[in-house]
């Protein structure tokens, strides 16, 4: 149970109350509230004095205006873990592990953000973690509820320091996504297409014998030879061999040259042959839908009206602002999302290595559907070995295991595979991967499938309500 302190007023405790919630729905508590206190087996409170069995939480100082940022981050070190603080603790009580919560998942910090890249997004270094130096690849807001269960368990020895799967046969879950940038359309244009990342592959990943390779490629594929950037049927025949489910989002409006090379209209065979074998097929915002009201919406509608189901998305070129994405998610009526995370950089936006409804500060409530933050992006493999010999994607998922069950969504684009867009080894570090998964005891799904098996735990918790996926 959580008990308030009367100087804790709506806001505040709207929003401890979504931290707590959560923090329950990862860790399989049930959540109590202050009126049914007898019914309750621990209390977590804000009471100034500590009754013995409680875990007693420093009461942090007012949440500020949304376009103030965030507070300089304060160093934490126990005997188990070291972390940063937003607020530091008082002698004798436990810092504010909700409020901590709260801060790194609802992501408050950038909405004071104002600097934009060329795209419109909020550049990694004038997020918290860029601007701070800390260690993108550390959930934050699941070492706060690491703290905290762990503070539960020093009271009531009996339970358990893990987070609770909702998949009894697995540890770890991974939903496996694929955006759908581009759909071959003629041997010319793929040909032209392959040159163009030999000249890529050149510059800017500076692999002389991946570029000649490609060149060699492109000249056969304008003269017939099979087009490596056609992957979707290897892809979805090799994901089956391998136990996964994957989630695969198209491109349903083309209004900007920066969106695919495909039309609703041409897509629709492929995207019809993927729903009749079973393979989830979702949105991938287009470019510009952010701007409209309802875009986000719209293309949903456009998708039904062809005769598919969308449930989840991601936005195209992870090109938005968090409340723009709250807020039009939420009106498009998806069950999922799956765009926070960033562009070039491997890990947790959010600090959360687990899926959860947003914050919405409009309604001082969290949102109707479920971020499956992105955590792996295909050209993230690019990188490892480089930096110091630091492997982002190795550190991503060790750390995400470590500190829960998962609910993190990954990205390989269909043409990351076979080498025409990126060299060979992009698309060999999946495989290698959902190879590595069955050591891990984990499992690689659909963003559908992880709803189905995750959403009661969200809605038991009281953050979610009762939907068809069931
Ligand atoms: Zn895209």
């Amino acid at each position: 149970m959580l008990q308030f302190v009367p100087e804790q007023g709506p806001v505040a405790r709207a929003r401890l109350e979504y931290a707590f919630r959560l923090f329950c729905a990862i860790y399989g508590h049930e959540p109590i509230t202050e009126d049914l206190r007898n019914s309750s087996d621990m209390v977590i409170t804000y009471a100034p004095t500590c009754a013995e069995g409680d875990v007693c939480l420093t009461k942090a100082r007012r949440f500020r205006p949304l376009l103030e940022p965030a507070p300089e981050p304060i160093r934490y070190q126990s005997e188990e873990d070291a972390t940063v603080l937003f607020h530091g603790p008082e002698d004798g009580r436990e810092p504010d592990w909700l409020a901590e919560i709260f801060e790194w998942v609802s992501c408050a910090d950038e909405y004071a953000c104002r600097k934009h890249d060329s795209v419109g997004r909020v550049p990694f270094e004038a997020c918290y973690v860029g601007r701070h130096g800390l260690n993108p690849r550390k959930p934050y807001a699941a070492v706060a509820m690491a703290f905290l269960q762990k503070a539960i368990a020093r009271v009531k020895p009996q339970v358990s320091t893990r987070p609770m799967c909702p998949v009894g046969s697995a540890q770890h879950l991974v939903v496996n996504t694929h955006d759908v940038d581009l759909l071959p359309m003629h041997r010319i244009s793929s040909s032209y297409r392959i040159a163009k990342n030999a000249l890529i592959s050149l510059t800017l990943f500076r692999r002389t014998e991946v570029a000649t390779q490609q060149c060699k490629t492109a000249a056969r594929v304008a003269l017939g030879a099979p087009d490596p950037l056609d992957q979707i049927n290897f892809l979805t025949k090799q994901e089956q061999k391998h136990n996964a489910s994957a989630s695969y989002y198209f491109l349903p409006r083309r209004d900007h040259r920066r969106d695919g090379n495909y039309s609703l209209q041409q897509a629709s065979p492929v995207m019809w042959s993927l729903q009749n074998d079973g393979i989830e097929v979702g949105v991938h915002g287009s470019y510009r839908n952010m701007e409209r009201q309802y875009g986000l919406g719209a293309e949903f509608d456009q998708m039904h009206r062809v005769g598919l189901h969308p449930i989840g998305t991601r936005q195209h070129w992870l090109r938005f602002t968090i409340p723009q994405l709250v807020r039009n998610v939420g009106l498009a009526g998806a069950g999922y999302d799956t765009s926070l995370g960033w562009p070039y950089h491997a890990g947790f936006r959010a600090g959360a290595c687990f899926a959860f409804p947003p914050y919405d500060f409009e309604q001082e409530a969290p949102a109707n559907f479920l971020e499956i933050p992105l955590a792996l992006m295909d050209q993230v493999a690019l990188k490892a070995g480089r930096d110091n010999g630091s492997d982002p994607i190795a550190e991503t998922l060790a750390a995400s295991r470590r500190y829960g069950w998962g609910g993190i969504s990954v990205v390989w684009h269909p043409t990351a595979f076979g080498g025409g867009q990126y060299p060979m080894e992009v698309g060999n570090r999946f495989w290698q991967l959902l190879e590595d998964a069955q050591d891990h005891h984990e499992k690689w799904l659909s963003g559908e499938s992880f709803l189905r098996l995750a959403w009661p735990r969200y809605q038991n918790a009281g953050l979610l309500p009762a939907r068809g996926w069931k």
